[in-house]
């Protein structure tokens, strides 16, 4: 089945008792047994199984091309997932433009219990090649990266990784930004794909939740246990509404790549913008790569103005259509200002060394009328 027919039906047959053709949101804890240790279908308790997120989790797996889907609480619930299958001693390899509560994971949390981090820039894949060690463990890629729009080559990672992989080494990639309508990493030879379906697979900003998607058996079992075990899993109403969300996935994507395609163009003429960073433009530097390993480019863009600090405050305070808030990839378009918001725990000369100027903007177009979208920053941008 083609992208389109797994978003509508995949993992959701009609429930066999009804004949319901929705997924029911099945809002119990525990679940009735005919004999002592002869659970239905493996339900005995809803931290380990419950029906409305097997239903998610195979639709995830379906779409991104893998055998299993693994959801949990949020996105960061997830990649703490990804963590619990490594021990104290174990070394990770991370790119060095991550979302940046993943980073806050592995530095507060993770470091001191004795795993050991090295950024790169994976732009460069030998950068990433000769930060393996033997106990190298875990190679983790964002792509494309936030607020900056960087696009990683997959497959090149893939590659200079092949023989860390053959001895145990799992790359993983977080999906966020691209979601796996245009974009499957697990083709490129990786192993586990992070998504928060809190983005665009949710759709709505209406819910947290975050998924796993693997292609391996056994690497299949260790996350279902470590979902039973630690129990950083979504409850079935949140299970529902991601469900809800990757039916019309693809239309969506269409019309915020199709949004922000025009956005992007609309922005690269105005005379204040000094930098646009959208992986659409053939004046990015890695648009090659997007469109080797990207069906579209997606809905988020970045852009600097030739402005202070503070009048790029007051432009994203003055839009009307866009919303001035954190967060990204719902039907709504949303506009923030990195350095002082989702950003603003780096120092500001680290920051302005990795390229966060301070008059970026960071946008999430939505699916609203284009036409509106650009009246909204033609309005609201400096003249
Ligand atoms: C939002 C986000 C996360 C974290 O997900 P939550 O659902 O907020 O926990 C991780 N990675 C990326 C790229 C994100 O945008």
């Amino acid at each position: 089945m083609k992208f389109a027919t797994k978003a509508v039906h995949a993992g959701q047959d009609p429930e066999p008792t009804t004949g319901a053709v929705m997924t029911p949101v099945f809002m119990t804890s525990t679940y009735a047994q005919e004999y002592p240790d002869r659970p239905k279908d493996g339900h005995d308790y809803s931290r380990a199984k419950n029906p409305t997120r097997t239903a998610l989790e195979k639709n995830l797996a379906a779409l991104e091309g893998g055998s299993s889907g693994h959801a949990f609480a949020s996105g960061l619930a997830a990649l703490g997932g990804i963590l619990h299958l490594l021990k104290a001693g174990d070394h990770v390899v991370a790119g060095n433009d991550l979302y940046g509560g993943s980073r806050r994971l592995f530095e507060r949390l993770w470091r001191p219990l004795g795993l050991d981090f090295t950024y790169v820039d994976p732009r460069d894949a030998r950068a990433v090649g000769d930060a393996l060690r033997p106990e190298t463990r875990l190679v983790w890629i964002e792509t494309p990266t936030n607020p900056l729009l960087s696009i990683v080559d997959l497959a090149a990672v893939a590659a200079v990784c092949k023989s860390a992989r053959e001895r145990g080494c799992l790359l993983a990639c977080d999906n966020t930004f691209a979601t796996p309508y245009l974009q499957n990493p697990l083709a490129y030879g990786f192993d586990i794909v992070l998504h928060s379906t809190t983005k665009y697979l949710g759709g709505h900003s209406d819910v947290i939740g975050g998924a796993l998607v693997v292609d391996d058996a056994g690497l299949a079992e260790k996350l279902r246990f470590v979902q039973m075990a630690v129990g950083g899993v979504p409850g079935p109403m949140d299970c529902f509404l991601v469900l809800r969300g990757t039916k019309t996935l693809h239309l969506r994507m269409d019309r915020h790549c199709d949004n922000a395609e025009a956005v992007a163009a609309w922005l690269g003429k105005h005379r204040r913008v000094t930098k646009i960073h959208y992986p659409g433009l053939a004046s990015h530097p890695n648009h090659d790569v997007a469109k080797r390993q990207m069906r579209r480019f997606g809905g988020m863009i970045s852009f600097v103005l030739d402005t202070s600090v503070d009048e790029a405050k007051s432009v994203v305070a003055r839009t009307r259509v866009f919303t001035l808030a954190e967060s990204l990839g719902g039907v709504e378009s949303l506009i923030e200002h990195p350095p002082s918001m989702t950003h603003a725990s780096i120092p500001a000369d680290k920051r302005r060394e990795a390229g966060i100027d301070d008059g970026l903007i960071r946008i999430s177009v939505g699916v609203e009328d284009v036409g509106d979208l650009i009246a909204d920053l033609e309005q609201a941008l400096p003249r």
